[in-house]
Parts: structure tokens; sequence; C-alpha cells
């Protein structure tokens, strides 16, 4: 894995996280993303080198809607960044841990994305993602 790519964060209200962070980090977000398919609404922001998305969700069948009932707002989990994500994938698999699906989609930010079950991973879901050219 390369580096940290994001830290996603799961807010109620973006327009009003997206005021707070623009405060707390001095810099406005830089781009806002639906991903339909997922029932979320992202922005994002620039924090030196990695991003901070914030994750508003869209319906209530939407994980995001799911997460925020069950434990408020908060970090919803961490992206890192791949080259090889069906090769991480394979690799992370024979480690034992759950792959949550193991066919990449596309996420936000065009990125192809796979998450791993925060079952296996001391309670974080973790993001992998690896840009699309
Ligand atoms: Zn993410």
């Amino acid at each position: 894995m390369n580096k940290i790519e994001h830290i996603g964060i799961a807010v109620k209200n973006l327009e009003k996280s997206n005021a707070l962070f623009a405060s707390l980090l001095g810099e406005k977000h830089y781009k806002i993303e639906e991903v339909k398919s997922e029932g979320v609404k992202t922005s994002f922001f620039k924090v030196g080198e990695n991003k901070i998305e914030l994750l508003e969700a869209t319906n209530i069948d939407s994980p995001i809607a799911k997460f925020l009932a069950k434990k408020g707002e908060g970090v919803h989990h961490i992206a890192f960044a791949v080259d090889d994500i069906l090769g991480e994938v394979k690799r992370l698999k024979k480690e034992g841990f759950t792959i949550l699906n193991e066919i990449p989609k596309k996420g936000a930010d065009n990125k192809l994305v796979v998450f791993l079950h925060p079952k296996t991973t001391n309670g974080v879901l973790i993001e992998l993602c690896q840009e699309v050219d």
C-alpha cells in the first residue's frame, strides 16, 4: 500500500460540515460528488498530500445512513492508495481479511474501490483505492 489516500468522515449535513471543515483546515472543499450507487454525497478537502472525504447519506438505505443511526457522526473509514487493487485483494484474502466486495467498484474521485469488513480490521472500515486513468 502506498499511503493514506483519505480519511472518510460520516456527517449528517454536508453543507454545515463543509463550512466547519473549511474553517478547521483554512481551505474550502475542492469538489462535491454524488455516488448514486452508494447513496452518498461526498465532498473532498486537501490536507497536504492527503484528503478528507465528508460523506452524507442521500437515502435511508445508504450505508452512511446506517452508520449514522448506529454510531453517530465521526470517522467512517480510512482509505489506502494501491497500485494493483486486484493483487491486494488476493493478498489480503490470503491473510484472512474479509473483503466486502472482491470486484472493485467505481467510487468517488475517479477511483476503483474495495472495502474490508471492520470485523477483521479492529473495527475500522478499510478502503483500498486505485486511481483510474
Ligand atoms: Zn473513501
